[in-house]
């Protein structure tokens, strides 16, 4: 049984993903947590913002606008990718870097 933050992330993860193309992706990511949480019990609550960010620089290999911006009052709307804030913690959020703006919590980019 994976350890349930991590079971959380991937279903979260799976659902910002929104595409069955990025499963391996998404399994290796969780794999390679599953051993860092192995090594970091108390990293439990950092685990869905860092497996997001390991997905999407698997993805941003293919596809470097993902997730798009969406934040209504940033300039550069569907001209950059979103980033995970903060890079280690709990709670992410998808984050317009132009804006400074929180646009969705991780798990939640399709509402
Ligand atoms: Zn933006």
């Amino acid at each position: 049984m994976p350890h349930p933050a991590l079971a959380e992330a991937r279903a979260a993860l799976r659902r910002d993903l929104a595409s069955p193309l990025w499963e391996a992706a998404l399994q290796d990511a969780v794999t390679q947590r599953a051993w860092w949480l192995s090594q970091w019990a108390d990293g439990a609550p950092h685990v869905l913002g860092l497996v997001a960010q390991d997905v999407q620089e698997a993805v941003h290999e293919l596809d470097p606008m993902w997730p798009r911006c969406t934040e209504p009052s940033c300039p550069e709307r569907d001209g950059h990718a979103l980033f995970v804030e903060p890079d280690l913690g709990p709670d992410p959020f998808w984050t317009c870097h132009r804006t400074g703006l929180p646009v969705a919590a991780v798990g939640h980019l399709h509402g």
